[in-house]
């Protein structure tokens, strides 16, 4: 039910929109998909994963020989969930057993970086497992501080250093710390800088090294994560830090304050990195593991 209110906003404007394109008995036709057309792209789908996404309705009409536009309902719902989950995808966070997981989070300033790290972290420790945190923003004043804050509110250790010390360090004691008390998660926090995009890329691999100096196969996960309120902004964010690293999945922020939860389809299509995780909403219990199914449902129920 949380899940669902989380998305009224998306579900009062694209789902409600298609449900009464859908419920007027009519044909489906050319206009039938101009205007199914032009929802998508006013739910911030993106173009190119628009056009993918009525092709294959359009397809899918055609095998099925379905006239009337009720009998599409489902076959669009289908077809959105497939959008959401490729074949191969593991939607899964990659949790190691018996050993030292680490995930390292990057994203630009204010997309909820920190906020997603404390949220994680709560939800981590209800499951039983014990957690520790690596402050490896380390450039934007107050990031650190920051973190501390969600680590006192969550309960959980915060491996940090001082403002402008290298966060491959950081992250390098956080391991060492982690490994040697036996934590079973270390979430790590880096900055978010793009305006520099050799620095980050060079900053990102450091610490990558360091972690799997340490740790073979680590870090786990690389989360992105991405604001969803900035619509087609938070697409060429995503496109520019997965080719400064690889990133193994995306977080994607603030669903609940837009209408515009169509993005998460365009990220999908068009980048091709799993999303894992939602946020729908500021306080602790407001991150979602990512069903495409449960969200297609949300949409639409
Ligand atoms: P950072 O700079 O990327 O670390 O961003 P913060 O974690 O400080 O988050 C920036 C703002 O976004 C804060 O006011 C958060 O409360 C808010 N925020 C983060 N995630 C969500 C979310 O899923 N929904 C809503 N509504 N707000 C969020």
């Amino acid at each position: 039910e949380k899940f669902k209110d989380g998305l009224s906003k998306t579900r009062d404007s694209f789902s409600n929109r298609v449900n009464e394109l859908v419920k007027d008995y009519r044909k489906v036709d050319e206009d039938f998909f101009e205007e199914l057309e032009e929802i998508l792209i006013e739910a911030d789908v993106g173009v190119a994963t628009v056009m993918d996404l009525i092709d294959e309705l359009k397809d899918e009409a055609r095998r099925q020989n379905i006239k009337d536009s009720e009998k599409l309902q489902y076959v669009i719902s289908e077809k959105l969930a497939e959008f959401l989950q490729k074949e191969d995808d593991d939607t899964a966070l990659n949790m190691q057993d018996g050993e030292l997981t680490v995930f390292l989070f990057v994203g630009v300033n204010g997309v909820g970086k920190t906020t997603s790290i404390g949220k994680l972290a709560h939800k981590l420790k209800q499951e039983g497992k014990s957690v520790m945190m690596a402050a490896g923003d380390t450039f934007r004043a107050g990031a650190i501080d920051q973190l501390q804050v969600w680590g006192d509110r969550v309960g959980v250790d915060v491996v940090k250093h001082s403002e402008g010390s290298d966060p491959a360090a950081v992250i390098f004691d956080a391991v060492k710390s982690a490994k040697s008390k036996g934590v079973d998660v270390l979430l790590c926090d880096t900055a978010g800088r793009l305006q520099n995009k050799v620095n980050l890329m060079n900053e990102l691999e450091k610490i990558k090294r360091v972690i799997g100096k340490e740790i073979p196969n680590a870090p786990h996960e690389v989360l992105l994560v991405v604001d969803a309120t900035t619509g087609q902004n938070a697409m060429s964010q995503a496109k520019t830090f997965s080719k400064s690293t690889e990133v193994s999945g995306i977080v994607l922020t603030k669903l609940d304050g837009t209408a515009k939860g169509g993005i998460v389809l365009a990220i999908r299509h068009e980048l091709e990195i799993p999303v894992k995780l939602v946020g729908l909403g500021e306080k602790v219990e407001d991150l979602y593991e990512f069903d495409p199914d449960q969200f297609v449902y949300g949409l639409f129920s």
